[in-house]
């Protein structure tokens, strides 16, 4: 591959493989090509051609499974502490590349430099977290009321297969499969087929840091051909998939016909709630992070914010103040704030929405219904006037738009922000202390900021409620996920006899 390709992305990825002819997955320690189709890349910031690859197809899968089969057996039987010692040096590789890394993702996501800086950075402190936990993360003895003694171990699945998205694909990686491998499973990853790449660098990094070959296995490719294909596998024992609920559902339908469980971590359309008591300026500058960073291309995106009525054209001047502001620009500036929508579908999609919502009678307040021809870029865009019963409303955007919905009452906005498909995030800005925690213990959502929004870390459970999916994929509550309990019995009274009616 041509690193002299500077300024390109065939050249960031040529930074990690430079001897590589062609793109491809990560399978058993190298770079294989693909068998199925051609899948075309457009750089988000143009529009024009990137570069294409073969999707992955049934047989490199089944050759990743065979891998991650034997590469588990290996790194199962390492002790505890060993697997958290090589987890430790993944970070310090991760972050020791941090700058190839973040080149590599802004070029081919279209977010800007700056995030995937902080992204990758983000990366290396999900592998320290959970190497942390490698070792202090084991089973219980159980005070059974029998002569017994009974304990439990927690157990590796063996391979779990791991469906990413394209708004995250280096953050999904640290966050997917750091707690898996950290209890001692191997990891079959397919990121989305628009973003592969990140990946592919850091399962490479993962081994020159002393992962075994074979545990960490990407799979570059389509989700229908190449990701069903996984899910079919014998090898693959858990299905933790991120990305649409359409798709979702899907996947949980295979999974079910293996009886093999599944995670599920879908879209959403949170509420972001300002009472009139809060500080203004601040909720402003929240509601703005909540939607327009990443350019809105984040699940937990608060993409409809309720104002409480005495305010609402206050704060509503004061987002739109804000969404002007903000830098549009190439992801690799150092000055933009928002960079591309990654693919021309989203793209396509965001600006049918927005002209849904002007059709629908709401306000643009920020924004516009015109578009420039060359890149995926929309500028931040907020809507007054949305009633919750709009499509802007209840749709999931996925772009830097936002839908404002007056409020009355406490009760009200409770019952706007349930009145949803959704839960997955929510947040509230007030100054009363026993209406922040009110309103967080009633809105149906994973996870809740109050007077925030956005923080989130792994040592924090993340996931779904409603629609918004089902399992919890960071924090300790992942390395339950990623573990079965088994039961373990030991007779422990000298003549005990085992017979029917006694324990
Ligand atoms: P998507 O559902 O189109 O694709 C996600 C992944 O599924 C990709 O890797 C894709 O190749 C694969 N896939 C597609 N069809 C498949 C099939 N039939 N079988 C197996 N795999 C298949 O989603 P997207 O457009 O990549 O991502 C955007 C969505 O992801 C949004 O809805 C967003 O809210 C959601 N998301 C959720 C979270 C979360 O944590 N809840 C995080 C990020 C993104």
């Amino acid at each position: 591959m041509e690193q002299s390709k500077a300024g390109t992305l065939i050249g960031a990825f040529a930074a990690f493989f430079p001897d590589a002819t062609e793109i491809g997955s990560y399978v058993g320690g190298r770079l294989v090509a693909g068998t199925g189709q051609d899948i075309q890349l457009f750089d988000p910031a143009t529009g024009e051609e990137s570069l294409s690859y073969r999707d992955a197809g049934p047989e490199v899968a089944q050759q990743a499974c065979i891998a991650a089969r034997e590469a588990q057996k290996r790194w199962w039987s390492l002790t505890h502490a060993a697997r958290g010692r090589i987890l430790y040096a993944v970070a310090a590789k991760v972050r020791e590349h941090n700058e190839s890394l973040a080149v590599l993702e802004s070029m081919s996501q279209g977010k800007p430099i700056r995030d995937s800086r902080r992204e990758v950075e983000m990366v290396a402190e999900m592998f320290e977290f959970y190497a942390g936990w490698a070792d202090k993360f084991y089973g219980d003895v159980i005070p059974v009321p029998t002569t017994h003694l009974n304990y439990t171990r927690r157990e590796p699945f063996g391979t779990i297969l791991h469906i990413a998205p394209w708004n995250i694909p280096i953050l999904s990686f640290g966050w997917q499969v750091a707690p898996t491998v950290a209890v001692g499973n191997a990891v079959l990853l397919k990121p989305s087929e628009l973003t592969p790449f990140s990946s592919l660098a850091v399962a490479a990094l993962a081994e020159q840091a002393g992962v075994p070959v074979g545990l960490i296995n990407v799979l570059a490719g389509y989700g229908h051909t190449t990701g069903q294909a996984a899910i079919a596998d014998d090898v693959v024992k858990k299905v933790v998939f991120v990305g649409s609920p359409a798709t979702g559902i899907r996947i949980a339908e295979a999974a079910a016909k293996r009886v093999i469980p599944c995670i599920l971590e879908l879209g959403g359309k949170s509420a972001n709630i300002v009472f009139d008591d809060a500080n203004l300026d601040l909720a402003a500058i929240g509601a703005q992070a909540a939607v327009f960073s990443g350019a809105g291309q984040s699940c937990t995106a608060g993409s409809r914010l309720l104002i409480q009525r005495k305010v609402y054209e206050q704060v509503v001047d004061k987002v739109a103040e804000g969404a002007r502001k903000l830098r549009l620009g190439h992801p690799l500036e150092a000055s933009t704030e928002i960079g591309p929508i990654n693919n021309r579908n989203q793209y396509e999609h965001i600006k049918r929405m927005i002209a849904r919502g002007v059709e629908e009678g709401a306000q643009l307040a920020a924004g516009t219904t015109s578009f420039g021809d060359r890149g995926y870029f929309v500028p931040p865009t907020l809507f007054a006037g949305v009633s919750n019963q709009m499509d802007i409303a209840r749709t999931e955007v996925f772009g830097p738009v936002i839908a404002a919905i007056p409020f009355d009452t406490e009760d009200e906005a409770i019952a706007i922000a349930n009145d949803s498909e959704f839960g997955l995030a929510g947040a509230v800005w007030t100054n009363d202390v026993a209406r922040a925690h009110r309103v967080a213990g009633q809105v149906d959502a994973g996870t809740f900021w109050i007077n925030g929004y956005r923080a989130v870390h792994v040592s924090s459970p993340f996931g779904g409620y409603k629609n918004s999916g089902y399992g919890r994929t960071s924090g300790i509550e992942a390395l339950y996920e990623y573990t079965q309990a088994k039961s373990v019995w030991v007779q422990t009274a000298a003549s005990a006899v085992t017979a029917i009616g006694r324990a």
